[in-house]
Formats: C-alpha cells, structure tokens, sequence
C-alpha cells in the first residue's frame, strides 16, 4: 500500500469499516510510514475535539416548540391534501360506475313495476272473477235483488249498518237504467254494495266499494264467458260492473254512472 492508498483508505480505517486484509494492510504501512502515521494523528485528534460538547448547540424550549407546531402543520397539510385525492378518486371512479349503476338502478325498477303489474293484474283477475260469480249466482231466482225498489231513497238507507260505508246510488231513470234495487254480496272476502238496473230485461250488477288506491277512471273491459266487465277506480268508490247487456250500451251505461 502506498502513502496515496493510505490516505483514501484511512477514514475507513479509524471507523471500523474496512474488512481484516483492508486492515491488516493499512496498520502494516502505517508503522512503516510516519507521515501517514502523523496524518493518523490529526484525524483522531480532529474526531475528539468534535466530541467536545462545548461545540454542541442545544435548542431552546422556544424553538423545539415551533418545530414541532411546524412539523404537526405540514402532518396535517399532508393528511388532507391525501383525503382530497382520495376524494377526488372516488369521484372520478363513481362517474366510471355511472353508466352500470344506472343500469342497475333501471333492470331493478322495471323489475319492480312487472312485478307491481303483474300482482295488481293477479289481483283484478281475482276480483273479475269473483264479481262475474257474484253477477251469475244472482242470476238464479230470487238471488238478484235484496231491497227491491226503483227509489234510490228507499236502496241507499238499506245498506246502513249492513256495511261499513254508505255506496253512492245514482238515479239514472232519465237516461233510460231503471233502477230495480240493491243486496249485500261477497268479494274477495269483503262485504260490497251491489246495485242492479235493468235495461230490456238485461241486469246490470254494480259492484262497489270504497276505493282505498289511487283514482283511475278509466274504464277497463273485459268480457268473460259472453259476460262483459267494466271496471274503473273513482276517487272515492271502485265500479265493477257486469252484464249480459252488449259492450257499446253497457260503455254507455258505465259513462252514465260515472258521471254521476
Ligand atoms: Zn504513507
């Protein structure tokens, strides 16, 4: 090893760094060198005068403080802007699901409403053919009629007490329906109101009850059994109406009825 070696390889030397033939070489040239041995000297020198702690500063109080306030700021800067791009991500990622999530969202509802349709469809096919039963079996005799009178005045008290509602009875002598009276009946397992006119010698049955759903006055047909059914929903009352009578006089019949 040279002195030039020595030199570089020295620093190393006095922190323990290099291995043992690094080592072994480099206390061989120093016995051997005193410059280098000198030099030796100066930086063991130089490394206990920086041991000093006269050369240490120590901080104030004052000072850590402000570090600490300063550091805690730049934490808490940090944490947010990471929460905002976060945010930002989410976003981003929430426009990305968009146009799935809205398809979900559609698939789900038109899912609903089938369903809706398809139950309420169910549940009026139920009731048509509970009223068309009802229109046949009072068909038999003496099944047609339990308060026989042509005088709204005399059929509408005669549901008092015997339902829970008072069922409207209109006079629609002037157009041609006699009214020939009203009896009790059953549908869907709840007591109805059932008017009967007659036209020509064709019944006509009006069942109705409260309407506790939503008001549709459209009037829906459908005919079952040679039997025509007309059925809408008034805002207070549900019409079922069912006859033998044909499709467009018993539509005449129904506007009649409704607009009274
Ligand atoms: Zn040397």
């Amino acid at each position: 090893m040279n002195c030039d070696d020595s030199r570089i390889y020295l620093p190393a030397y006095l922190d323990d760094e290099l291995d043992i033939a690094e080592s072994l070489r480099i206390q061989k040239h120093l016995t051997e060198c005193r410059d280098c041995r000198q030099a030796q000297d100066e930086q063991l020198a130089l490394r206990s005068a920086l041991r000093d702690p006269d050369l240490y500063a120590y901080p104030s109080a004052d000072f850590s403080k402000r570090i600490e306030a300063a550091v805690r700021q730049a934490a808490k800067e940090e944490a947010r802007s990471q929460r905002s791009s976060w945010l930002e991500s989410l976003r981003l990622g929430s426009f990305r699901w968009f146009p799935a999530a809205a398809a979900l969202v559609i698939v789900a509802t038109i899912g609903v409403l089938l369903v809706i349709n398809s139950v309420r469809s169910s549940h009026e096919q139920v009731i048509a053919s509970a009223v068309l039963a009802g229109h046949i079996r009072s068909l038999q005799p003496g099944h047609l009629i339990d308060v026989p009178s042509s005088d709204r005045h005399t059929v509408k008290p005669w549901f008092q007490g015997k339902l829970d509602f008072s069922p409207p009875v209109p006079d629609l002598s002037e157009l041609g329906w006699t009214l020939v009276g009203g009896r009790l009946d059953y549908v869907d397992k709840q007591p109805v109101a059932v008017l009967v006119y007659q036209r020509r010698m064709h019944n006509i049955n009006v069942f109705l009850w409260p309407n506790h759903g939503s008001a549709d006055d459209t009037i829906r047909e459908e005919d079952a059994q040679g039997y025509q059914i007309l059925h809408w929903n008034g805002a207070e009352t549900t019409y079922w109406v069912v006859s033998d009578l044909n499709n467009a006089e018993l539509l005449e019949f129904a506007r009649a009825l409704r607009g009274h």
